[in-house]
């Protein structure tokens, strides 16, 4: 017989259960909702071990970087969106019942 997991938070980046085991890193404090315009003091945020991986991987070389994935992303998705495009250009329609 297997002991059920202790689940003891969410991760605030995937929202899976987190047990003490993938507990990776915590985020204690005060916390501002700039869309809510609310601040909420105490607060206690946790993230799972592949989150806090990606955190870790997005915050290196600051905005810059962050500004270069952006503007990688854009382009895959220019490209990707071209190429479909010329795909649905070349398919001839099928008509039914003839
Ligand atoms: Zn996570």
């Amino acid at each position: 017989m297997t002991d059920k997991p202790v689940y003891i938070g969410i991760c605030i980046c995937c929202g899976k259960p987190i047990t003490r085991d993938n507990l990776s890193t915590s985020l204690e404090g005060r916390v501002i909702d700039w869309n809510e315009k609310i601040s909420i003091q105490g607060v206690t945020y946790h993230f799972c071990h592949h989150c806090a991986g990606n955190v870790k991987d997005y915050l290196k070389g600051g905005i810059k970087e962050a500004v270069k994935r952006q503007d990688e992303d854009l382009e895959v998705i220019a490209r990707l969106k071209a190429l479909d495009d010329k795909d649905k250009a070349t398919i001839d329609p099928v008509i039914v019942g003839s």
